[in-house]
């Protein structure tokens, strides 16, 4: 039998009803990629890397998948392009955005999937939802836990946790 694997999500979106673009991720994800081991808190934040666009809410959670990292992919882009992702510019607003950010403790270095995410560690908003869910992470490439990455890291924006939100 395959083994379960443990892969830690981020979810994005600053288009529509954001919270429930949210929900509706969670329910495609617990259909298509595994079981949903841990959730974090919602967060909201100004976008980052290109002004000029709705602020997002993001989440992290951890997921347990008998999944390969490829397949994973393949299956986040699916439930992506199920919910009307649109890619029309690079950091652009969307409907939802996931992201592989740690699976197990590989790395992977292609192009088309890098694990760890190569920027978790410059990003507040990707940090600080993942920091509710993933204390015992560590870096399996900086050899860092997720609370030192935050706590240097240059990343001063506003990450505001949303307390209604379960
Ligand atoms: P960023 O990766 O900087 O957060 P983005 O999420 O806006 O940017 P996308 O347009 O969603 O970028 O994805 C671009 C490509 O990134 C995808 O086609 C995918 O193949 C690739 N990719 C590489 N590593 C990962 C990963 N860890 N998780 C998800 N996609 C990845
Ligand atoms: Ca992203
Ligand atoms: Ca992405």
């Amino acid at each position: 039998m395959f083994e379960d694997h443990r892969a830690f999500i981020h979810l994005g979106t600053n288009l529509g009803d954001k919270r429930k673009n949210l929900k509706t991720a969670l329910e495609h994800l617990e259909s298509f990629s595994g079981t949903i081991c841990s959730f974090s808190s919602i967060y909201e934040t100004a976008a980052w890397g290109k002004s000029n666009q709705p602020d997002f809410l993001n989440q992290a959670i951890e997921l347990s998948t008998k999944l390969s990292p490829f397949e994973l992919l393949y299956e986040l882009q699916s439930i992506e392009q199920k919910m009307g992702r649109a890619r029309i510019e690079k950091w652009g607003q969307r409907i939802i955005d996931l992201d592989i950010l740690f699976y197990d403790d590989i790395t992977i270095d292609y192009q088309q999937l890098t694990i760890p995410h190569p920027l978790i560690e410059q990003r507040r908003f990707v940090l600080e939802p993942l920091l509710e869910i993933a204390v015992d992470l560590i870096h399996p490439v900086h050899g860092s836990s997720i609370q030192a990455l935050a706590d240097s890291c240059s990343d001063q924006s506003q990450v505001l946790q949303l307390r209604d939100d379960r």
